[in-house]
């Protein structure tokens, strides 16, 4: 059997870390199966479903490399498979029209609620005559269909991740509602309710293994109930721990991201997202391997290896795996990914006439940069021929002897040409020695009238790149003339 899975978001929102995660656990899955990867947007939430959202999902998944075989499908065109799969519990008897208003149901949760009883349909309407249907439907009440569910069931089944999992019919909230009569077609069950939907895209997908988190745990036993009903063989389902927050709370925006375009506008690589997203909550055979592509884990990849415990979202692992990925780009393309950042920042770059000096630059500040949004500040005194001085760089510019040992190399400066790395070290083993200091005291003068702080990049390179802008003598000069 091929395998046959599915990423199965509702675009209530932008693509959620949970649910990429899921995808990219559904992604390994697939292609180490060599199966099929499918897309489905679940949007028949009319009032909170919005395209935007469905593009946000697409561009997520494709961002992070989790390209889809089939999809994606929307189940707002799918509406008539789901209204068929409805008539057919009707047909069986396995389903009924409920009439009970919104206040009748809210009055029967207070009463649950004041015998501290856990909220439940009590499938008063499970058995009405016809007489009674359409006394109600005279008085303009607008039904629901209620699947039936048998409280003494034991829904069993042998979860993939979690093993043996066991659920008793009395804990799923009485007969379940899978569809509302729509207000546009009467009588025609014009919004199918989320388990029926599923189910019947499910089975009409050929969909065989039903990965997704374990807050689903309660909807699958109900969804086995319907794939019975519906007289058709049940897949596998493996439930995915959830991700977690150091307080061992679900991830939520509160923690700082939560979505995927969270994650990249805080400066993480795709690569390096789904790389962590791929270890919360999965290990490799060699549990001591930790950077792979998702290509890599797909080889090995196995739902036996997924913890059944909840994933703490680590940010020291994921800042650590992204320094990993950033270390190892290519200067070119490490400045098509930091540009938009030293654009954001105000920084003056012009990729047409300084690709090569960006490109040096980029190399300066790599072994540096955790997040992408660290080239802001890493490159902050490599940008424009003027500066702000720290006060640490001031003082140590109004240290005694400082002004002559900047006005000496000024000098020097003159005398070459071309700077290059041998002619800027020559520049500072000669003030050194002509002014009887510390090597040392020279670099700190130099770098701190040069870059205006006293840490930062390699001082002989980031020199030699304000030379060739010939920031460097504008920025000596200019502290000069200060202090
Ligand atoms: N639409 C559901 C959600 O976004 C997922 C349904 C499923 O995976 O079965 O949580």
């Amino acid at each position: 059997m091929t395998p046959r899975v599915r990423i199965a978001p509702s675009p209530t929102g932008n693509l959620h870390i949970g649910t990429a995660r899921t995808a990219v656990f559904n992604w390994l899955f697939a292609r180490h199966h060599s199966g099929q990867f499918i897309l489905r947007i679940e949007d028949t939430d009319l009032e909170r479903s919005r395209t935007e959202y469905t593009e946000n999902i697409k561009s997520g998944l494709t961002w992070l490399g989790l390209d889809w075989d089939e999809g994606p499908f929307l189940q707002t065109q799918r509406i008539e498979l789901y209204r068929q799969g409805i008539q057919t519990l009707l047909d069986k008897g396995l389903a009924y029209r409920c009439y009970c208003t919104p206040e009748e149901l809210e009055q029967m949760r207070e009463k649950q609620k004041a015998k501290n009883q856990a909220p439940r349909y009590d499938n008063r309407h499970r058995y009405l005559t016809e007489v009674e249907c359409q006394k109600f439907e005279s008085e303009g009440r607008k039904p629901v269909i209620r699947f039936i569910i048998d409280d003494d069931r034991e829904i069993v089944w042998n979860d993939l991740i979690r093993n043996r999992v066991v659920w008793k019919g009395s804990d799923l909230g009485g007969d379940m509602a899978i569809a509302r009569i729509s207000q546009i077609e009467e009588g025609a069950f014009g919004q199918p309710l989320y388990n029926l939907a599923v189910v019947v895209d499910d089975l009409d997908m050929k969909i065989t293994h039903v990965i997704r988190g374990e807050d689903h745990i309660a909807n699958t036993a109900k969804q086995i109930l319907l794939y019975e009903a519906l007289g058709e063989k049940v897949p596998y389902f493996a439930h995915t721990p959830l991700i977690l927050n150091q307080d061992g709370r679900k991830l939520s925006k509160r923690d700082g991201a939560s979505s995927i375009d969270d994650f990249r506008k805080m400066g993480f690589l795709p690569g390096a997202l789904a790389n962590y997203m791929t270890l919360l909550g999965w290990t490799a055979c060699d549990s001591t391997k930790e950077i792979f592509s998702l290509g890599e884990a797909a080889k090995e990849f196995s739902l036996e290896r997924v913890n059944k415990a909840g994933a703490k979202f680590d940010w020291d692992k994921l800042d650590w795996i992204n320094s990993q990925y950033l270390h190892k780009v290519p200067a070119p393309e490490l400045v098509e990914l930091v540009l938009p950042y030293w654009q954001e920042a105000g920084y003056e770059v012009n990729l047409e006439s300084d690709r090569t000096w960006l490109e040096q630059l980029a190399s300066l500040i790599s072994p540096s940069l955790i997040r992408l949004t660290d080239a802001i500040k890493e490159s902050r005194s490599l940008f424009g021929a003027k500066l702000i001085y720290s006060t640490e760089a001031i003082e140590q510019l109004r240290k005694e002897g400082v002004k002559d040992i900047i006005q000496a190399v000024m000098n020097n400066l003159v005398n070459y040409s071309q700077l290059t790395e041998d002619s800027a070290k020559d520049i500072i083993k000669k003030v050194t020695k002509d002014f009887k200091v510390k090597k040392g005291l020279t670099m700190r003068s130099l770098r701190a009238g040069l870059m205006g702080e006293l840490h930062g990049p390699d001082l002989i390179q980031s020199w030699l790149l304000l030379h060739k802008k010939g920031w460097d003598v504008t920025r000596l000069q200019d502290i000069l003339s200060k202090i």
